[in-house]
Order: structure tokens, then C-alpha cells, then sequence
């Protein structure tokens, strides 16, 4: 066999000894090690040439062309002859075949590439290539340990949860108690560069942030400027803890204060149904006909649609507390637009009185509470509309997430789940990477 045939083959350490085709053209290729640091003990480094034995072995291998190829490789065991050293005897390995390798390096890269990037199942990928679901899943968990490293600083950090499941049950091995799993795990960001998901923690609590921010680096802290989160008080508490993140500004987004305005619109609609009718609403009630209208902005509307949405529910609602709601959700985001006038002070504080006024005037529960919320998180919405930072970023990657979920089958282990998502939620930031590898 020429040294081109070993090139050719792209395993290094090792020399093809002979390659022969069987009846259905699968190639079974025989080498032996050739390197010459294979022969050097693990144990106390010298070089041994005490041969004790042979050993064959038939790891797997990415396929040829359209087969498939058998490797079969002899391997030397040899004696380690130095008084001082703990080890009798080992067999030789290469970089590409550790000890007890039952892939190749680069089949082993591959199933990673094929389970984080093409986000297949490890099940698909090992039967493909007829390995077990372990050995396919070690060669992901090599890849991602490699590509998945500490992430970099980042000035502005977004934080969110998101779904795992449904909540289980389960019993606690040691007590025998039941234990409510939570199915909720919280997400870290990059929302200023393009690191995309830095880390995900199972659970939602302020714990559970301040869990994964102490485990970064004290650079990493100091770095980061704004954190964007949804108006939650355990991830504000979290963020607020002494010394932690000490330059961190708290920004609450235009996008979770107008999910909440909407939900108080949608609560004063119900509840004047069940005010008027004694029942849920139905289809020849206007205002549950209107009842996406009514969510809707007043600019993506036609004049002509927004008065008859006007026109049925004002006929149909002498109280006028549906559309005294509509009309808050309107003054929350007129205010929250000022984020496109640069912040400007005075009309800032112009459009949040206007808002404050109109909510305490109509005297509608809901609208009181949400006057509420934005009076508690002003601080917090007014670093949003002067810097225009948004979490919008974070909601992207949790649809992605969903994605990666569904196509694992839900995951069980929830180690495994955060580092698939985390490696096929960072695809952009590798793609440069990924072509040297
Ligand atoms: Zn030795």
C-alpha cells in the first residue's frame, strides 16, 4: 500500500495495510498504527519496544462514498519494562482511536454535527449508522464540550423562561415522597452580540438566576449593562442582588407590557359578558365578534373597521369599560412608542400621565392594576423607551427551542435537553467555525 492510499484514507497514525471488497462492494480496510508516540506508556511516558501481544478491533467509520466501510485494526500491546511505573502492560491508541473507542474520531464528529446542528434525534443518528443511542449521544456531548466553551462577555443580557412540558410527578428516591417536577427553565441571552443562547437552567425561581450568574466569571458580571427581562418579580429580585451584576440597569420591554395590557382588555370584555348575559360570549355577541379587533393597534386598522368595532360595542356597553380598556392599551403604547422619539423627557412624561389619568378616571378594576404594574416597573419601562433595548431577541430563541424539543422527542434528562438547545441555538455564531473542524 503508497502513502497516498493512507492520505487518501485521512486517518493519521495509522497505515493501510490492505483493502478488500467483498461481494455486495462493502471495503474492508486492515491497518496497523503507525505513530510512533503510540508506543510510549500512559503511565510514565517512555517508549516501550517489549512486544506482549496483539490486539483486533473493528471500530466504525463514516461510510465511503454510498457504502459503508469495515475497519480492522491490529493493535500492539506492549510491556512497560520501567521499574517505577504503576502500569504492567498497555495497548497502543491514536488520536483519532482513544483507548476503547468503538467510532472513529470523525464518525464520532459527524453523529455530533448530524444530533446539535440538524437537530436529528440520537436514535435516527445511531441507527443509521448502526452504533448504540450511547456511543451516538458521547459523540455529540465530545463535539458540543469542544464548540459550547465559557461564554464571552456581553454587555446586554436577556433573560425569559420557557416550557419544558407538562408538570410531573415524581418520587424521591431517598424519601419516597412525591415531588412536583417544575417544567419551566429559564434562558441567558446574548442580546447585544451574537453569542445567541449563553446557558438555560431548569427552573423559573430568582435562585435559579442567581444560580447560573454566580457560576460565570467576575469579568462576565461587571460586563454586562442592561438585562432585559418580562415584568417578573423574581427575575428583577435575582438581578438586584447585592454585588452581583453591579453595573447591570433592569429593562422591562414594550412587547410584555403590551401582552399585559391586551390581557386586561380581553379579562374587562369577559367579565362585562358575564355581567350582561349571565354566560360565556358567543358568536352574535359584537363584542366577542370584535374580540381580536380589539387587540389590535389602532393604525393597523381601517377608519372605516375601527368605527364599526366603535359603533357595535358602544351600542351593545353603556358602561363603556370595554372601550375605556381598549383606549388604556392604546395610551400604553402611544406611551411606549416614544422610544422612537429618542425618550424625549417631556413627552414621556406627558403620555404616562395621560395613561395614569385615563385608567384612574374609568374606575375599571383591571385598568387600575395595570396602572399598577407600570407605576411598580417604571424605573424599568423608562430605561426601555431612552434605550429601545428588547428582549424580542429571547422570544426568537425560545421558538427555536420549542423546535429543537419536538424534534428530540421531549427530552428526559435535563442536562442533555440544555446543551442540544444551547448548541443548536448558537448554529450562527459557529458557522465560522464550523468549516475549520
Ligand atoms: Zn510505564
Amino acid at each position: 500500500m503508497d502513502q497516498s492510499t493512507t492520505v487518501l484514507f485521512g486517518l493519521p497514525g495509522v497505515r493501510v495495510d490492505r483493502v478488500s471488497t467483498d461481494d455486495i462492494g462493502v471495503r474492508l480496510v486492515e491497518f496497523f498504527t503507525d505513530d510512533e508516540r503510540a508506543a510510549a506508556c500512559p503511565g510514565c511516558g517512555v517508549v516501550s519496544t517489549s512486544v506482549k501481544g496483539h490486539a483486533v478491533t473493528r471500530p466504525k467509520d463514516i461510510p465511503y462514498g454510498e457504502v459503508s466501510i469495515l475497519l480492522q485494526w491490529t493493535k500492539t500491546r506492549w510491556r512497560c519494562r520501567e521499574e517505577y511505573c504503576q502500569r504492567g502492560s498497555f495497548t497502543e491508541s491514536v488520536d483519532e482511536l482513544p483507548p476503547r473507542a468503538r467510532v472513529t474520531g470523525r464518525l464520532g464528529r459527524a453523529m455530533g454535527w448530524a444530533i446539535g446542528d440538524a437537530a436529528r434525534s440520537v436514535s435516527e443518528v445511531a441507527t443509521s449508522h448502526g452504533v448504540s443511542w450511547p456511543t451516538a449521544h458521547r459523540g455529540f456531548v465530545d463535539l458540543a464540550g469542544r464548540m459550547l466553551t465559557e461564554p464571552d462577555p456581553v454587555r446586554v443580557l436577556g433573560i425569559d423562561e420557557t416550557r419544558r412540558g407538562k408538570p410531573r410527578w415524581d418520587r424521591c428516591t431517598t424519601t419516597g415522597t412525591w415531588v412536583r417536577t417544575d417544567p419551566w427553565d429559564t434562558g441567558f441571552v446574548d442580546i447585544s452580540g451574537s453569542q445567541g443562547l449563553l446557558g438555560q437552567q431548569s427552573g423559573r425561581t430568582s435562585a435559579t438566576v442567581v444560580g447560573w450568574l454566580r457560576a460565570r466569571s467576575a469579568q462576565f458580571r461587571d460586563g454586562i449593562e442592561y438585562v432585559a427581562i418580562d415584568p417578573a418579580a423574581v427575575y428583577a429580585s435575582a438581578v438586584r442582588t447585592p454585588d452581583l451584576l453591579p453595573n447591570a440597569v433592569l429593562v422591562v420591554d414594550h412587547f410584555h407590557l403590551v401582552a399585559k395590557a391586551n390581557d386586561a382588555v380581553t379579562k374587562v370584555r369577559q367579565r362585562v359578558t358575564w355581567d350582561q348575559r349571565s354566560r360565556r360570549g358567543r358568536a352574535i355577541d359584537p363584542e366577542w365578534a370584535n374580540r381580536r379587533r380589539l387587540l389590535r393597534g389602532r393604525e393597523r386598522m381601517s377608519d372605516r373597521g375601527f368605527a364599526r368595532m366603535w359603533n357595535e360595542i358602544d351600542a351593545q356597553d353603556p358602561s363603556a369599560q370595554i372601550l375605556s380598556a381598549y383606549i388604556a392599551k392604546e395610551e400604553l403604547r402611544t406611551l411606549l412608542s416614544t422610544v422612537r422619539d429618542g425618550g424625549d423627557r417631556h413627552r414621556t412624561s406627558h403620555r404616562l400621565q395621560r395613561f395614569f389619568t385615563w385608567c384612574a378616571d374609568s374606575q375599571v378594576p383591571e385598568l387600575l392594576t395595570l396602572a399598577k404594574m407600570v407605576d411598580t416597573w417604571w424605573p424599568e419601562i423608562n430605561a426601555f423607551i431612552t434605550t429601545g433595548i428588547t428582549n424580542a431577541k429571547t422570544e426568537g430563541y425560545n421558538r427555536l427551542v420549542k423546535q429543537v424539543k419536538r424534534s428530540a422527542c421531549g427530552f428526559r434528562n435535563v442536562d442533555n435537553s440544555a446543551r442540544r438547545i444551547r448548541f443548536h441555538t448558537t448554529r450562527s455564531a459557529r458557522a465560522s467555525i464550523q468549516t475549520s473542524c
